[in-house]
């Protein structure tokens, strides 16, 4: 049987810059990017974003919003 600490807190460190500090982290979402499916703070966040291609970008809802 599989015991899961539900109440166990995450460890909310950046994946590219290795913070703990960032107050907050987003999860960063790409097919191709190096920095897929990895928690980042808001600065790797937004490196990493302008690493995608326009189409990729495109799926972010706040970026299509701005166009
Ligand atoms: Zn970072």
């Amino acid at each position: 049987m599989l015991s899961i600490d539900k109440k166990r807190k995450l460890t909310f460190k950046c994946s590219r810059c290795l913070t703990t500090k960032a107050d907050k982290l987003a999860w960063f979402q790409s097919d191709s990017n190096m920095w897929a499916d990895s928690l980042l703070c808001r600065i790797c966040f937004n490196e990493a974003f302008n690493l995608l291609t326009t189409k990729e970008k495109m799926t972010w809802g706040f970026y299509a919003s701005k166009k």
